[in-house]
């Protein structure tokens, strides 16, 4: 089936007898036994699982072409989650530009447990240089943040077979409707549920989606169901609401983002633009092989004071995030803190669900 009968039938696991069309939310922390002990609904106690959370899971697995899902209270506990299931002492090889909240808990929580070695994973003939015996998995995020740079998820999916590494992929800028990582060799996808397949700025969760249900995810579920970072089931609710949508909502993103991407490209006060769809981009054929839509996401350099426009936009709100329905701009420097390498006339943005002709004025007006 495609795509959007996926997203509105995968997760709607309805058995009620109240006959409901859509899964109701169903907030019992607990489960009754029948008589010889068992758990006769499937369900034991909520944090372990629960008809809401199972539900997102399913409909994540189909979407993601993969074997099984968890789902986590936030993207960063997702992410976190694969570092934990890794054996003290290993080295992981993680991209230069890899998301700030990932990079802080490298740094930070996993300091003297993981090494890792941040690199330019576009530089692919760079990568193996820095393989070493005790190196046991490649995370990617493509796009990335903020410079929407794109690795060849077919190029690492060849190095980690040959070396034998876990290959996971941070895919949350290209949602599950414009690239499914499984299908190009991922064995780990990750996304931060917060963003585009949340929606509408109103809950935040974390997904990850296995290739394959083998040791290594056994200790991923377990992290979860017993570490605990798991989302309620009103969370599970929205987001189940939201992928309901999903796939009509992407073609809404890549189409402003796309027009707003050709303006910005030829615009005098624009220095450059950051987008994976534009020709000029530097990775523009990878993107066009791995990727069947450009999402929302872009980051410009303008030529003059980057926080004057950030300061002047009106429809635009002015906001950290991205994959609403409402478009936000963001001076990412300031965002991110003094260490920052993002050039200080960078600002990125996440194209909304508005009329592009009303976001193109108000960047029109900002943009004197
Ligand atoms: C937001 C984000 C995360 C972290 O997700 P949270 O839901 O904020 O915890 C991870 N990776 C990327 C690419 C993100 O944009």
């Amino acid at each position: 089936m495609h795509t959007e009968t996926i997203a509105i039938h995968a997760g709607n696991l309805t058995h009620s007898t109240t006959g409901d069309v859509t899964l109701p939310i169903s907030l019992s922390t607990t489960f009754f036994r029948d008589e010889d002990g068992g758990y006769p609904g499937g369900h034991m106690y909520s944090r372990v699982s629960n008809p809401n959370r199972s539900a997102l899971e399913k409909v994540m697995t189909d979407l993601e072409k993969g074997a099984d899902a968890c789902a986590f209270s936030s993207g960063n506990a997702a992410g976190m989650t694969v570092f934990q299931a890794l054996p003290p002492g290993s080295h992981i090889i993680a991209p230069d530009d890899m998301y700030w909240g990932f990079k802080k808990q490298l740094q930070s929580i996993f300091e003297g447990i993981l090494s890792i070695d941040f690199i330019d994973l576009s530089e692919i003939s760079e990568i193996e240089k820095h393989i070493k015996s005790n190196t046991v998995m490649i995370w990617v995020e493509t796009p990335s943040n903020p410079l929407l740079k794109v690795t060849s998820l077919s190029a690492i999916a060849g190095l980690t077979k040959k070396h034998r590494l876990i290959f996971a992929c941070d895919s949350t800028f290209a949602s599950p409707c414009f690239q499914n990582p499984i299908l190009q060799g991922a064995d780990i996808v990750m996304h931060s549920s917060t963003k585009y397949i949340g929606g509408h700025s109103d809950v935040l969760g974390g997904i990850l989606v296995t290739a394959a249900k083998n040791e290594l995810w056994d200790k991923i579920r377990n992290i979860q169901q017993i570490g605990g970072a798991v989302p309620s089931p009103f969370d599970c609710f929205l987001l189940l609401r939201s992928i309901k949508t999903l796939a009509y909502r992407m073609r809404g993103h890549a189409e402003n983002g796309m027009a707003l991407a050709k303006h910005l490209s030829v615009h005098p006060k624009v220095e450059a633009v950051f987008y994976p769809g534009l020709p000029s981009h530097p990775q523009y054929e990878i993107a066009k092989q791995q990727m069947s839509g450009f999402s929302g996401m872009m980051s410009i350099l303008v030529k003059g004071d980057a926080k004057k426009v950030v300061n002047k936009v009106k429809l635009f709100a002015q906001a950290t995030s991205l994959g609403g329905v409402e478009s936000l701009i963001e001076h990412r420097a300031s965002v991110e803190g003094p260490d920052t390498k993002t050039p200080q006339n960078l600002i990125r943005i996440s194209v909304g669900l508005e009329h592009i002709n009303d976001l193109i004025a108000d960047l029109e007006q900002a943009l004197v």
